[in-house]
């Protein structure tokens, strides 16, 4: 017999409900096997990260089908990074709860570690956003996606820190992953267009919560749970035959961004959106605009006629790229050229996108709009969303468009056209539904969502560059 499967008697709620039965029982019944997979993947992550360190020089003709370290770099930049990230769409965090060697390492440290209180600086909401924007910046200076000892650097350094936080902070707990991974916040934010949900049975009022007092690694008090953000989706609060807990509930793309005033909207998060797709806008338009040379030679004037001759000197290897034998030195010039130059697209990115998402706040107040304008601004900035993840893809993840541009130039950046259209009409989209999530119909939703679309154009129009 054909039967719709049940939570707590009733139908399960969502798209495809025997789907998302089916994908619960899987993972509930397989989930003691995960620590099997997180070690092998913790041997593969050791093996890409600091094998290549190990082997000969790569030649310059050496490609991806001949040599390990042009294939560890592929793999990590063509196809680690922007599918990972791609598939928070299709899944969720599952990279995070499924596969991540450094978020089980930073747990195992965890279990056998001092498990200290988790302190103020760690807990507060700007910390990965710090994390993010350093790594960010750091990987470009040291050329994270060409040399493999900055692979290893970065990653490395990740993954020891990951293990290190561990020991010290939390109990039972993954502190690391809740408050200072990097790539746990990108996907998490991200997570919030995803089709995946995991939802409790029996929601508590009050919002999401942080607490220890559960068995979730991350700290969600699952019985409020409402925002994917956290979830690292690791099943451990999903039992099919209780009546208590989570289940796993499949929902359209995007859905919880359309109505995130029920979903705990934050303004870390927008602020980090706008950060992160700044940023990386900085670490690609530095490498390809003619005006960051001119900024470049015009700060070496002004640092030489003022007698700061040490811009002149080659800087750490920790710090930059210093590769003579690959032709490529960095001096200090460079390193505070790069830097100075991704944080002033950054600031001039996140000021203008943060400007028309405010007058689109304002304007809608203005028509009847619900809420406080500090609430419709935060709710009217995730609209940036879908533009703003594509421009990480393209940005940090451009290797993935390499194998494409050997075949055509044309069908890579028609690729790449594509996806820049179709994250436009999604934002614009998800702007519509947030206008009307807070009150506004018919003709008064076109006013305010004017500006917040000139913002997703401007930061789609600002990547030409990549495409062109
Ligand atoms: S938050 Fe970071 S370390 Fe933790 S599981 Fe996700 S990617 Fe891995
Ligand atoms: S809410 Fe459940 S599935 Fe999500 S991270 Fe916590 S315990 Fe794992």
């Amino acid at each position: 017999m054909n039967r719709i499967p049940l939570v707590n008697g009733m139908p399960r709620p969502g798209l495809w409900p025997k789907v998302s039965a089916k994908i619960e029982s899987f993972f509930v019944r397989y989930r003691d096997l995960l620590v099997w997979v997180h070690s092998v993947m913790f041997v593969v992550f050791i093996t890409f990260i600091f094998l290549p360190l190990a082997l000969p020089e790569a030649s310059e003709n050496a490609t991806a089908l001949n040599n390990f370290t042009r294939f560890a770099n592929f793999a990590m930049w063509g196809l680690w990074f922007p599918l990972v990230f791609l598939s928070v769409i299709f899944t969720g965090r599952s990279w995070c709860g499924l596969l991540c060697p450094m978020g089980a390492a930073s747990e195992w440290a965890n279990n056998k570690g001092l498990q200290r209180a988790i302190p103020k600086w760690l807990s507060w909401q700007g910390t990965p956003i710090v994390s993010f924007l350093v790594i960010t910046i750091l990987g470009q200076t040291v050329g994270v996606r060409d040399h493999p000892e900055a692979i290893a650097e970065i990653f490395g350094g990740t993954m020891l820190a990951a293990i290190v936080m561990g020991y010290i902070y939390g109990k039972k707990k993954r502190a690391w992953c809740r408050h200072a991974c990097p790539i746990g916040l990108l996907l998490g934010v991200y997570s919030r267009l995803g089709i995946v949900q995991f939802m409790p049975k029996r929601l508590k009022p009050g919002g999401d919560r942080q607490t220890e007092k559960t068995l979730c690694p991350t700290m969600i008090d699952i019985q409020r749970k409402q925002e994917s953000r956290h979830c690292i989706e690791c099943f451990r609060c999903v039992q099919p035959r209780a009546r208590g807990g989570l289940f796993v509930r499949l929902r359209r793309p995007g859905e919880e961004i359309e109505q995130i005033s029920k979903h705990n909207a934050n303004a870390y998060e927008v602020l980090f959106l706008l950060l992160g797709a700044g940023v990386a806008l900085g670490g690609f338009l530095w490498l390809v605009l003619p005006q960051y040379q001119e900024f470049r030679q015009t700060l070496g004037v002004w640092f030489i006629t003022n007698g700061w001759y040490w811009v002149g000197d080659v800087g750490p290897s920790w710090l930059m790229s210093v590769h003579p034998q690959r032709r490529e030195v960095f001096y200090w010039l460079d390193f505070i050229a790069i830097v100075s130059f991704m944080i002033s697209v950054m600031v001039l990115m996140t000021a203008t996108l943060t400007s028309t998402s405010a007058v689109s706040a304002w304007v809608a107040g203005k028509l009847g709009g619900q809420r406080n304008f500090k609430q419709r601004w935060v709710e009217l900035g995730y609209q940036y969303a879908p533009v703003a993840m594509v421009s990480l893809i393209i940005g940090l993840g451009g290797s993935l468009f390499v194998p494409i541009e050997q075949v055509s130039q044309i069908l890579a950046s028609g690729i790449k056209i594509g996806l820049f259209l179709a994250s436009i009409i999604w934002s614009v989209w998800l702007g519509w539904r947030i206008l009307m999530e807070q009150g506004l119909m018919g003709w008064k939703i076109y006013l305010p969502l004017l500006p917040s679309t000139l913002g997703s154009l401007l930061m789609a129009a600002a990547w030409w560059p990549s495409i062109s």
